[in-house]
Order: structure tokens, then sequence, then C-alpha cells
């Protein structure tokens, strides 16, 4: 393998990176949904896949505008914080309510680590010049944004309905 020396094969490899990780959010959503019992954090995770599946679109897309084929890489970023949420699970066996709130801070940690690579990677396809992929991954961006927004709301809700009075 030559080295790396191109920007723009950095910010390729790290629309991998993201795709990679869009398509295990669209495999691990569910399975928050199911296991969270407060009904609008489970909605909330619903939303979420369809927005989600939405991403994955737009990131094949963004390969097609440079005209790539998209190609994920595997990315041991979202492994690690889907395996920390499977190993709380089995390891603590949390009541529902507990559940619920734990639910809040995992899907929290997914969400910062999209908006990380998202902004890194908005800041790069301009760079690049790349107007049109800057503007599908914005759309990715400002929807995680949002759904951070929602868990955190959701955090708080439930937070105060397990405080003692
Ligand atoms: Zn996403
Ligand atoms: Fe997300």
């Amino acid at each position: 393998m030559p080295e790396m020396s191109q920007p723009r094969e950095l910010f390729l490899h790290e629309l991998g990176d993201i795709l990679y990780a869009e398509n295990m959010l669209v495999k691990t959503l569910p399975k928050l949904a199911k296991e969270a019992t407060d009904p609008d954090l489970r909605t909330g995770f619903e939303m979420h896949l369809a927005q989600t599946r939405k991403h994955v679109e737009n990131v094949k897309q963004v390969f097609e505008a440079m005209g790539e084929k998209a190609t994920a890489e595997k990315c041991p970023g979202i492994d690690g914080i889907t395996a920390e949420h499977d190993e709380f699970m089995k390891k603590e066996k949390p009541t529902p309510d507990i559940c619920d709130l734990f639910l809040t801070g995992a899907g929290a940690r997914a969400e910062h680590y999209e908006i990380a690579a998202y902004t890194g990677l908005v800041i790069s396809a301009k760079a690049l010049g790349e107007t049109n992929a800057a503007r599908l991954l914005e759309q990715n961006l400002a929807e995680e944004k949002e759904a951070l927004k929602t868990l955190e709301a959701a955090a708080m809700r439930l937070s105060k309905a397990g405080a003692p009075a």
C-alpha cells in the first residue's frame, strides 16, 4: 500500500467509516427501540431509524457525487459504542426504568460520535470544493444534532421521574 498523501483520500476513508457506522445503526436502533419501555423514548428511536436509513442513502450519494464507488470502512469506534451497550445490558440486567435511562446515554454516545464525524466531513467537503457533498453531509449532521437534543430531553425527563421526592 502506498502512503496516503491526499486530503481527498482521507475524506473518502472517513466517508467509508461513517457509512459503516450508519449501517451498523440501522441494525442497532430497532434493538434499542425494543429495549425501551418508555413510549416516547421508543418512538424517538424508531423515528431516528427512519432518518438513519436516509443517512445511508445520503452518504452513498456523496460517494456518487465524487465519482467514487460507495465503500464501507470498518469503524471500531462505533463497534466499541455498540459493544459497551451490549456488555452493560448483559452484566447489569437493568430494570426497565434504569434501562430507559441507560439507553438515553448509549444513544447520545452514538450521536456524539456521528456529530464529530459529520462535522469533520463537512469541513473537508467544503475545503475540497465539493459543494453538493457538503450539503448532503450537512443534512445528516443537522438530524444527528436533533436526535441528540431529543435524547438529552428524554434523559432529563426520565431522571426526574426516578429522583427521590
Ligand atoms: Zn445518522
Ligand atoms: Fe444518529
